[in-house]
């Protein structure tokens, strides 16, 4: 029962709006999430007793929650814990305006970054493939060099003061169509040479076409290869095989030896590879120098996992997590990028408005010269932001970019997770929403295993303060610049 903390009437002075709060308990932990601000803080025992007596009520009267606290803790405790509770902004002057984040548009800020749809065909026959095997809903087709050019050309034109810069290959399979990823490339690096732009260059790829070569002018061109994989042999195999109809796993892991490949892996999760710890360990083993996972997005129930499914993907994140932390305490970072890129969210400290950078930063251009506001989404009509003739059209964008607010998604708005998770993936979203046109919102029973992701990161975090505050120096300079927020960007 929460107590009445504001018998009326009160000094005005001392009356203290309350913002939203998450207070939760962990392994032991009592840790606070402030919902606006995302400010994160493990408690102590005053402090515990607080925001319990605050939580869920609109404003407190800041003498009475002292008189509430002193019997167990004194007075000069009781008016700390109050100090420390309005430093995280859970109690703040009544009149304070409210955080920018609820009530403002989203901005629409200058591009950073170009998914270039080189190939809309693949050699592969993934089963789950939301592409529909890389046609994206239409026939096979590739990028002809001009288009490429042009696209990158009109990129560039729309970038404003952007200096870093990224530039990602994508299909289908990429690598069926080299003179546009050579073309691209070389006319990508002269223009940011002149124009004085970092410019990173990423491909995603399924590694069969990998040869010695490529591998040699990826390395020199400080590309980032992201290759998909889904594990050992008897995972990979069963929903990834060649066109011809082998199984993938020896080819893949062949290419990648032979030619000495430094890669990330891009591992789909799908009903019945749900045991992520055994794929990520299988995967790090490989020689791979980072791995991320991500639930496949199909919108059929015959791949999509349920929540069952997904508290069993949550368990093995908490192994992973574990792991996570006796690494960091022999001064190493494990590479399994979905706990690195939560953990530098947190360690950044700053509320997330949207969840990444479709629309706002990132746009995705296909073989027909069509923009669309994220690579999964090419192909659909409501999420087209322009043409290569005449560019992004800033109003569509705009519009696009409001209907992805989390606000306009209903179970968003009462969420302690909103400004960390930022309202999910668009894609996802869009395919929960059945396709439909906007407000998309997220399933519940993904939400769930969302929120119990964040809940764990934001544990681990709490654990690594303790058990491994180096690690955690390190990774708080290195907030991740990836316009996606899927694994290595799909
Ligand atoms: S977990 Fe779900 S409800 Fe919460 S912010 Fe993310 S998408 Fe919205
Ligand atoms: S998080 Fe989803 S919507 Fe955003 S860029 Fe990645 S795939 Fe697209």
């Amino acid at each position: 029962m929460v107590a009445e903390l504001i018998p009326m009437p009160a000094n005005p002075q001392d009356v203290l709006r309350v913002n939203r709060i998450y207070p939760f308990e962990e392994g032991g932990k009592k840790l606070l999430m402030v919902v606006e601000n995302a400010a994160f803080a493990e408690l102590d025992e005053p402090s515990w007793r607080a925001v319990h007596l605050v939580v869920g009520q609109e404003r407190v009267d800041r003498k009475v929650l002292v008189e509430a606290l002193t019997p167990e803790f004194g007075v000069e405790e009781a008016q700390a814990t109050v100090r420390g509770l309005m430093q995280l902004e859970v109690l703040v002057p009544k009149d304070t305006p409210r955080l920018r984040t609820d009530f403002e548009p989203l901005p629409v800020t200058p591009l950073t970054s170009l998914v270039l749809h080189v190939s809309h065909d693949c050699n592969m026959r993934c089963g789950y493939c939301y592409a529909d095997y890389g046609r994206y809903g239409t026939d096979p087709g590739y990028m002809a060099p001009d288009l490429a050019q042009k696209h990158v050309e009109r990129f560039f034109d729309q970038l404003g003061p952007n200096s870093g810069v990224h530039l990602t290959f994508f299909g289908g399979e990429p690598l069926m169509n080299l003179p546009v990823v050579y073309a691209a490339h070389a006319y990508a690096k002269e223009r940011a040479q002149k124009e004085g732009r970092r410019l990173a260059f990423g491909l995603t790829t399924n590694g069969t076409l990998l040869t010695p070569e490529l591998v040699e002018f990826f390395a020199k061109e400080q590309f980032t290869i992201t290759v998909s994989i889904d594990g050992p042999p008897d995972v990979n195999d069963r929903l990834r095989p060649l066109e011809d109809g082998r199984k993938s796993y020896d080819v893949i892991m062949e290419r990648v030896r032979a030619t000495n490949l430094k890669a990330h892996a891009r591992v789909t999760l799908t009903r019945r590879s749900t045991d992520i710890a055994r794929i990520v360990r299988h995967l790090v083993d490989a020689g791979f120098q980072d791995v991320g996972v991500s639930p496949v997005a199909t919108g059929s129930d015959r791949f999509d996992l349920d929540g069952e499914d997904l508290a069993k993907v949550l368990a093995g994140m908490r192994v992973l997590c574990d792991e996570f932390v006796e690494h960091a305490k022999k001064g190493r970072i494990y590479p399994f990028s979905n706990i690195r890129t939560v953990l530098e969210q947190i360690a950044a400290g700053d509320p997330r408005p949207v969840p990444c950078g479709a629309g706002t930063k990132l746009v995705a251009a296909d073989n027909k010269g069509d923009l669309y506001a994220c690579h999964r989404l090419v192909g659909q009509a409501q999420f087209k932001i322009g043409h290569v003739d005449t560019g992004v059209d800033e109003q569509v964008r705009y519009d696009l970019v409001q209907n992805f607010h989390p606000r306009t998604r209903e179970p968003c708005q009462t969420c302690w997770a909103r400004y960390l998770c930022g309202g999910g993936c668009h894609h996802i979203a869009w395919l929960h929403t059945g396709q439909k046109a906007a407000p998309w919102a997220i399933g519940d029973h993904f939400c769930d295993f969302l929120r119990g992701w964040y809940r764990l990161g934001l544990y681990t975090y709490a654990r690594l303060g303790e058990e491994a505050p180096d690690a955690l120096d390190q990774l708080r300079g290195r907030r991740s610049t990836s316009a996606c927020n899927q694994p290595q960007g799909q």
